[in-house]
């Protein structure tokens, strides 16, 4: 009898037999020709969204469509930080949302996505810089997150080994959000697979949507490269590939897509506890459970569809690691990638209809969206289930740009490749 469920007494059942009981984690589905819903794109988004709306929306005859593999988009490519340290409004309560939804994951999914919820520290290096986490930490309380200002001594005595005497970039102190940290990123999208799967989703991998049919303004169902699928309701979770896949619908996205470059060093003894990000330059690291610092910068800086990032990128990133904590710099670099990032014009997500009768879109999500993953997935699942948005995402609207009504938490204003 194969093991469904892990636990304690199946890991020990199976040591017993030789480990030969064990299912895979989800069927490989074969298209059927008609769903309730198909979701294009199996990352982190579109699984999340495929399991809530068989589990909670009671839908499980739903498709998710990936063109690869499962885990092969950014939701593998990400350097895994979650928190829930925003401040306006339209964006608090939503990953707030996701990080009670990270805090319950693993009893949800019966699956270990290794949620450590190790503390996310932004260093700040100004007297201006400080009064700006001050507001955000303010912000985030008077919503029921946890924020603590830390001046210099309380973040010299969590990291002994910063650069404090920087003199271009004096670290003055810190926001901290002790429940922030990591969750390791593949186990998310095989544990979402596995669990929508229990539900009875159909994830239909190496397929790719290469159109959609439209009848007098409504959602018939999409083209795939194993032939046409029909659907009563289509969402899109594509992430870098939303505006390619939604020009295919005839839909002009306020998008554009950028490379972000990720890096994982040798496995080196523990010494960064949590995630530490650097406010002078754009640097974030984080030390993996196998002892590689996991770490990352600004986007490339131009319009590509490529997932390889390039040479000054690497050479930026390095710099600012080395200008934060010089006892980096011997560490062996073993890996670099990059991913494609949809990033929207005011760096704020979009979960919301189509001018397309039955076509829905989850995108926009820049370089914030694996954070988001559990709510996204809801959100997504409520929206195509209900027809209405979840009340935590009414702001990422698709019409709030030509509306004014921006969503614009680092106050770049349309440019962006600075979200
Ligand atoms: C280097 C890097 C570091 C990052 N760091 C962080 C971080 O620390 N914290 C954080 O919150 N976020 C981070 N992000 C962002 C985060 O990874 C993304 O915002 C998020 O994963 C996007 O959602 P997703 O998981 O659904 O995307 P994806 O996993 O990319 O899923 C989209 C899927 O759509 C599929 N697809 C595309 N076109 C088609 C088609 N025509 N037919 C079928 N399928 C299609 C793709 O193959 C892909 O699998 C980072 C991203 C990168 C690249």
């Amino acid at each position: 009898m194969p093991s469904d469920r892990y636990s304690i007494f199946s890991v020990l059942t199976e040591a017993l037999r030789g480990q030969t009981g064990w299912k895979p984690a989800w069927r490989k589905a074969t298209p059927k020709p008609n769903y309730d819903v198909v979701i294009v794109g199996g990352g982190g988004h579109g699984l999340a969204a495929a399991y809530y709306l068989a589990k909670r929306y009671g839908l499980s005859n739903v498709a998710v469509i990936e063109k690869g593999w499962i885990g092969s988009g950014n939701v593998g490519r990400n350097t895994t930080i979650v928190r829930s340290n925003y401040m306006l409004p339209g964006n608090i309560p939503f990953y707030e949302t996701s990080m009670k939804l990270w805090e319950g994951l693993e009893q949800d999914l019966n699956y270990n996505a290794m949620v450590s919820q190790r503390g996310v520290l932004n260093l700040y290096h100004s007297d201006g810089q400080r009064d700006a986490y001050a507001r955000r930490g303010n912000a985030m309380r008077m919503h029921g997150v946890d924020a603590e200002l830390l001046d210099r001594d309380a973040v010299q005595r969590m990291y002994p080994w910063l650069n404090y005497d920087n003199a271009r970039f004096p670290i003055k102190g810190g926001l901290l959000q002790r429940r922030g940290g990591t969750v390791r990123h593949d186990a998310v999208a095989w544990g979402y697979a596995r669990g929508a799967d229990q539900h009875g989703v159909d994830i239909i991998e190496n397929t790719e949507v290469t159109g959609f049919r439209i009848t007098n303004g409504s959602i018939e169902g999409v083209e795939t490269s194993r032939g046409f699928v029909g659907a009563r309701k289509v969402g899109l979770a594509c992430a870098g590939n939303s505006s390619r896949v939604a020009s295919m619908a005839g839909l002009n996205l306020p998008l554009e897509s950028h490379v972000l470059q990720a890096f994982v060093t040798e496995g080196i003894k523990p010494f960064i506890d949590g995630v530490v990000t650097f406010g002078a330059g754009h640097f974030y690291i984080s030390q993996s459970d196998k002892g590689g610092l996991v770490f990352g910068g600004d986007l490339d800086g131009y319009n590509s569809y490529a997932q390889r990032g390039n040479l000054p990128v690497v050479e930026d990133v390095i710099e600012g690691g080395m200008a934060l904590m010089p006892r980096i710099g011997r560490v062996r670099l073993l890996r670099s990638w990059g991913g494609i990032m949809d990033m929207s014009m005011d760096g704020s997500p979009i979960i919301d209809h189509t001018p397309i009768s039955g076509l829905y879109l989850n995108g926009g999500w820049c370089y914030g969206g694996f954070k988001a993953t559990p709510a996204a997935g809801l959100c997504f699942a409520h929206l195509i289930a209900r027809d209405e948005p979840h009340a935590v995402a009414r702001a990422y609207r698709l019409d709030r740009f030509r509306t004014g009504h921006m969503v614009d938490e680092k106050g770049m204003g349309n440019q962006p490749n600075l979200h």
